[in-house]
């Protein structure tokens, strides 16, 4: 049996990023994942200069500074601020390297406590047990689950692609609410000519056929002459947006990043909280601080965010009463 005082599982950006810090430290820890890095996670690689700078990303050789594009109800906006831009491919890999730390390909399946410490897979065992293990996280599963099950309407679901296509531009372009979605398509260029694209909408309990708006974002990039004729294979991927935040730490056992359920509620951004919440739970192991994520932030552009949705329910409201009026006739 592999001891060690801590155990992180999962090497996303929250596992990495609690290893390094827990490394600076100079705490014993090793990290399980079941993948092998470099891993193909399924995201669009957005990150925010507070990112960047907590993750002291200065000498990352693959960010990509791009302008930023978004439309709303047809209208295209050119905003001042940039977006950086990043593959997860690449990214997660680098991180987890630069942690430090002893990483063991290992799917867990099996955690149980006996006397104070935490057993895995009868193979390993540790005092602190950290779940970054994302939306399907065994830590979760067996400690947190039952305790504060997944609330179904912040489920996102999401179709997406990252192909190698000849494209120039370095832009971000995100469409909002397009076909009555309660979400967003985007497509996103990124370093050596990769391009990102895909779609995600809150389910809230009603059927979302994703498939059919991707299928329409296809036919746009078709018209606006940014991919033209290309095979695509999209993957999905469901995951939780920010609920109520429950507990995050049971006796010596944590849950951190998406394991926790921080994307933000207006643009599913992941990776930030994913950081936050792993740097607050190393300083809560080193130091013994008290370990609470409620203040981790909740939206990504509470203002920008906040009129969109506004106007879009605005809209909404008067479609279904022009429906409901039809129908009656
Ligand atoms: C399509 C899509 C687009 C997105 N775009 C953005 C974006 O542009 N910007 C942004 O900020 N966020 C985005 N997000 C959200 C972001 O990807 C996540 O919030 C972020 O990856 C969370 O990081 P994490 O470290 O918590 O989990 P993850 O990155 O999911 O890492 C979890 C790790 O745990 C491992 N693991 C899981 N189960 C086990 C097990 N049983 N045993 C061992 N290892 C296990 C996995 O292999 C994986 O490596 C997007 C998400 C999706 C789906």
């Amino acid at each position: 049996m592999i001891f060690s005082e801590v155990i992180i599982i999962g090497g996303g950006p929250a596992g990495s990023t609690c290893a390094w810090k827990l490394k600076q430290g100079y705490k014993e820890c090793i990290l399980l994942d079941s993948k092998i890095f470099p891993r193909t996670k399924l995201c669009a690689g957005w990150i925010t200069p507070k990112v960047i700078d907590q993750l002291e990303l200065d000498d990352y050789p693959h960010i990509q500074l791009n302008a930023n594009y978004v439309n709303f109800f047809g209208i295209d906006k050119k905003l001042k601020s940039k977006s950086y831009a990043i593959r997860r491919y690449e990214f997660d890999d680098w991180l987890l390297k630069r942690s430090g730390v002893d990483v063991y390909h290992h799917k867990v399946r099996n955690i149980k406590k006996q006397d104070g410490f935490y057993i895995i897979d009868d193979a390993y065992k540790c005092k602190y047990l950290v779940g970054a293990g994302g939306t399907h996280c065994p830590v979760y599963n067996s400690f947190f689950k039952e305790l504060q099950p997944r609330n179904k309407n912040h489920e996102v679901c999401c179709l997406e692609e990252e192909i190698k296509y000849d494209y120039e531009e370095k832009a971000s372009r995100c469409w909002f609410y397009e076909h009555d979605i309660q979400g967003y398509s985007w497509c996103i260029s990124k370093n050596d000519g990769y391009l990102n694209l895909g779609v995600g909408a809150l389910f809230k309990g009603k059927k979302v056929n994703i498939k059919e708006h991707w299928d329409h974002l296809v036919k746009k990039l078709d018209t606006l002459n940014i991919v033209k004729n290309y095979k695509f294979k999209p993957k999905g991927y469901v995951y939780q947006i920010r609920d109520r935040v429950g507990r995050c730490r049971i006796d010596n056992a944590f849950i951190i990043g998406d394991a926790a359920g921080l994307a933000t509620t207006d643009l599913g951004e992941g990776i930030g909280p994913a950081v936050e919440s792993a740097m607050r739970a190393a300083d809560t192991i080193i130091n013994k601080t008290n370990f609470t994520l409620h203040s981790i932030h909740k939206k990504s552009d509470p203002i920008a965010m906040g009129i969109m949705l506004f106007l879009w329910r605005i809209v909404n409201f008067f479609k279904i009463k022009r429906h409901s009026k039809l129908s009656f006739r």
